[in-house]
């Protein structure tokens, strides 16, 4: 964890976003063909020896049967599907990425978002870390103006909890969680006026266990104990075909979204490299 820490090189600073992160992702996939809802279900590679001249080395495969031909593959899935092997192999993954695999753990994260008729919070305050709290930590949010009714805008606060806390939440009933959410803001924000602001302005609730994605089932890798070299291993491309991406395979900067972006270059330039010298060594034959 101090080695993970030492490679932080992102300060402590928020970046918020002012538009919905799909924007980011839509930018990102502009001009590149996107097949959706396309579940990787085997990926083959490794053939490229055996196929010859203008051959593709990998195919990538769907549970009906509709395949993939390419030059190379770069695994992005999260650790959690590697783990559960939702996606064979073949060849089998070398021993080193599977003992990665298994020792990097991944955890959950729940999200509660709590809607209020009005706002009982001081305009000036965003969040709070509650390290004791049954919410660890809160934002306060504008809720979005779509959903405003007449009579005035809602609002919404935002409680979030990752890790073994998460699991536990995870097992209580929403309501459990409604009002154990409420009585800790009560309490937070009680005045001689209203001593139970949060219950009197309470509109409705979301609950979202990141856990029940069924492609995502968590939120963060953390290092596992004593192997520092597990994220490299989880890194390392396989032969000169099989190549790996995420947030799980930075060695510093992972449960986040700049990691994981990080990760997709050094993944790609190394496919580059890889995939021009194996050019280069068949225009050569
Ligand atoms: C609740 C929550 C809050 C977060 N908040 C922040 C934040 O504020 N800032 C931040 O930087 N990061 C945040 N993160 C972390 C951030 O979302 C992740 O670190 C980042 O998305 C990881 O990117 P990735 O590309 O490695 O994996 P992912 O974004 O998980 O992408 C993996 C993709 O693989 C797809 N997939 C899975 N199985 C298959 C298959 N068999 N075939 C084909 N595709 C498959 C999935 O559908 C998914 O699209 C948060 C995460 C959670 C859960």
């Amino acid at each position: 964890m101090k080695q993970e820490k030492a490679g932080w090189v992102y300060g402590e600073s928020y970046l918020i976003l002012d538009r919905p992160l799909s924007c980011v992702v839509n930018k990102l996939a502009s001009g590149v063909s996107v097949l959706r809802n396309w579940q990787a279900k085997r990926i083959e590679y490794g053939g490229c020896g055996g196929r010859g001249q203008g051959k593709r080395c990998c195919r990538v495969v769907r549970e009906n049967g509709d395949v993939v031909e390419c030059d190379a593959v770069i695994v992005t899935v999260p650790l959690t599907i590697l783990k559960a092997g939702d996606i064979a192999f073949s060849p089998p993954l070398p021993s080193e990425k599977l003992g990665a695999i298994s020792r990097i753990g991944m955890s959950t994260a729940v999200k509660v978002c709590l809607v209020f008729k009005h706002q009982f919070w001081p305009e000036n305050f965003w969040d709070a870390c509650c390290p004791f709290g049954f919410l660890p930590e809160i934002w306060a949010t504008k809720y979005p103006s779509q959903g405003q009714e007449e009579g005035g805008g809602k609002v919404a606060m935002v409680g979030f909890v990752a890790g073994d806390r998460a699991e536990e939440m995870a097992r209580l009933s929403q309501d459990v969680v409604v009002a154990s959410s409420l009585a800790q803001l009560d309490e937070m924000f009680a005045s001689a006026i209203d001593p139970s602001p949060a219950t009197s302005s309470f509109h409705s609730c979301y609950v979202k266990n990141w856990s029940d994605e069924p492609f995502i089932r968590g939120a963060y890798s953390y290092p596992s104990r004593a192997r520092a070299g597990d994220r490299k291993a989880l890194a390392q491309p396989v032969g000169s075909s099989l190549f790996f991406a995420g947030e799980a395979t930075h060695e510093a900067v992972n449960p986040c979204m700049q990691g994981a972006l990080e990760t997709a270059e050094r993944a790609v330039a190394e496919l580059m490299k890889t995939v021009d010298l194996r050019k280069r060594r068949e225009s050569k034959l």
